[in-house]
């Protein structure tokens, strides 16, 4: 019976150019070349869009810390897993995104579905842009909170949200710089609709924590972020005030019933932080090599999706076994940018998510935009 419901499921993912396969994939000593199922290969789809996971400081921090205390935390924070590096890491992102108080959790998926559940409820309204993570998404279905998805980006679709269902307490959830698509929201003028009506507004700051300029994201209540982009490692936080972190400390649990992280994570975690709060010279670059990635694409004749700050630079394909051909063409050229299909984007919007980073080379750059070139059969 099982059996019978599987292979359907299977097949049908099949079918639809849906069915996903891990790949075997070898980091090699030089950043951002990989080997991929035995294929040698410049990646140009890693979130580490500051190199910091490869940064000599970082990989220090995290030795010392192996060496002190061992490879596991050996519990959940609330047992033995509290190492003191947890206070120095929440006090570090305290003052990377302004707030009197953050709280780190052991992955960014956690951590909004942590949150989300600690603060909603079934009397709760929940108010989320349509391309929200499904991190996000989890959460909100898991709360049981009444769920509205309002349009990408449309204030006025989330005005005309809230005022039919009234204020009492409600969440409102958008990204700063969205995953999938490289855009931004109008944080501003979401945090005002949220105010007008007594609403909590959560930001997820994953992908532009460290990248962008946090100083726009700083009116939401809550700023939640990842550990695993741009800080090159792993764990998930958010940054708030005292009052809601006290709160949420008791009564997320996905902080309360997992292991703490290892303490290496957290020391290199601490590293990469303060090498983004005092040395700009990883931005500086990630800036000039996303303007010159966004320029070598137009060039092409590509669509290059998103703002032209975001270093994630989808190509829309459309179709998913198209976009499978187009990821797969340019791997037999020596790069590798894997197709993201629903349910990660809406069906038939498949797309090359690129990203650049800070270690990218211009030459690595230039031999991209070359063999971009060399697909554009494919991808029009
Ligand atoms: N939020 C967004 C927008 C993300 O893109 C991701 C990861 O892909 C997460 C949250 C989850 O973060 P993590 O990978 O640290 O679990």
């Amino acid at each position: 019976m099982v059996e019978n419901f599987i292979e359907k499921e299977i097949n049908e993912l099949k079918e639809n150019g849906l069915f996903r396969e891990l790949k075997n994939i070898k980091p090699l000593p030089e950043p951002n070349k990989a080997e991929i199922n035995g294929i040698k290969a410049l990646t140009f789809c890693s979130n580490d869009y500051l190199g910091l996971s490869r940064d000599p400081k970082v990989i220090e921090a995290g030795m010392k810390a192996l060496k002190k205390y061992g490879t596991g935390s050996t519990a959940s924070r609330y047992i033995t897993g509290n190492n003191p590096l947890y206070e120095e890491l929440e006090t570090e992102i305290a003052l990377l995104k302004k707030t009197k108080s953050a709280i780190v959790f052991s992955s960014g998926y956690l951590a909004n579905i942590g949150t989300i559940t600690a603060l909603a409820n079934k009397n709760t309204a929940i108010y989320a842009d349509k391309l929200c993570h499904a991190s996000i998404i989890d959460g909100c279905l898991l709360s049981s909170a009444k769920f509205f998805r309002f349009k990408h980006n449309d204030i006025d679709h989330l005005k005309s949200a809230v005022s039919i269902n009234g204020n009492g307490t409600g969440i409102v959830l958008t990204e700063d710089l969205f995953s999938m698509d490289g855009d931004r929201a109008p944080v501003k003028e979401i945090c005002s609709v949220a105010a007008e009506h007594n609403l909590t507004t959560i930001i997820d700051c994953a992908h532009s924590t460290g990248v962008l300029d946090a100083s726009k994201t700083q009116i939401a209540d809550i700023q939640m972020g990842t550990l695993s982009k741009a800080i090159g490692g792993l764990g998930g936080f958010i940054a708030c005030s005292n009052e809601l972190a006290e709160y949420i400390k008791n009564k997320a649990r996905p902080l309360i019933y997992t292991t703490a992280l290892p303490p290496a994570v957290l020391s290199s975690a601490i590293a990469a932080i303060r090498i983004i709060r005092g040395d700009k010279s990883h931005q500086k670059k990630l800036k000039a090599n996303t303007k010159l990635l966004r320029k070598k694409i137009s060039e092409n004749g590509f669509i290059a999706m998103g703002d032209a700050c975001s270093p994630i630079i989808p190509i829309l394909i459309g179709n998913n076994k198209k976009a499978l051909i187009c990821s797969k063409k340019l791997l037999e050229l020596g790069i590798y940018v894997p197709a993201i299909r629903s349910p990660s984007v809406p069906s038939n919007k498949a797309r090359l998510r690129i990203t650049v980073n800070a270690m990218h080379k211009t030459e690595e750059i230039e031999e991209f935009a070359y063999k971009l070139s060399k697909i554009k059969g494919f991808i029009q």
